[in-house]
């Protein structure tokens, strides 16, 4: 199922590589010699985990949807506008980034309020597209990724073996 995401993702623009940056980007300042290898691989992981399936699926159906045209009144023409004051969009890529806790909720805020990196592109460069959903689902995906980082860094620090090893 990881592989159907990326690649409905790639179909609707966004690659896994920019994930992986965004991802990286939020983390190098709190785990050094992260990789963005290693940002894939979580992503990955992340990309396994059925809530993020279904939420992904949900999300990039109704803007698929909307682009389309084919949403009853008026939900056609809010999504459409990505209406100010929808903000479903928000709640599903929360959604996500709630499956490693707390870390990720305060990382989506940052990026749904920054726009970084892809999210910015999928927000301000629409064209004929519809990006209401997906540039919530990016945020939600990257910092759920993000938090599942920082917390295998610090259950990797204060695993009491790991320190064992580091004393030598
Ligand atoms: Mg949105």
């Amino acid at each position: 199922m990881s592989k159907e995401l990326t690649a409905l993702l790639m179909e609707r623009g966004v690659y896994l590589h920019e994930i992986a940056q965004i991802v990286y980007d939020l983390q190098i300042g709190f785990v050094p010699g992260l990789t963005l290898e290693y940002c894939v691989e979580v992503l990955t992981g992340v990309f396994e985990k059925r809530e993020v399936q279904f939420a992904v699926l949900t999300g990039v159906a109704l803007d698929k949807l909307a682009e389309a045209n084919l949403l009853p009144s008026p939900l056609q023409k809010i999504i459409q506008s990505d209406h100010l004051l929808y903000g479903i969009d928000e709640v599903l890529g929360l959604g996500i980034a709630n499956i490693y806790g707390t870390i990720g909720t305060t990382s989506f805020g940052y990026l749904d309020k920054e726009k970084v990196g892809v999210i910015g592109r999928l927000n301000f460069n629409k064209m004929n597209k519809v990006n209401t959903f997906l540039d919530d689902l990016v945020a939600g995906i990257a910092a759920a990724a993000a938090a599942k980082i920082a917390h295998n860094s610090i259950s990797q620090i204060s695993n009491p073996n790991s320190r064992l090893v580091a004393k030598g």
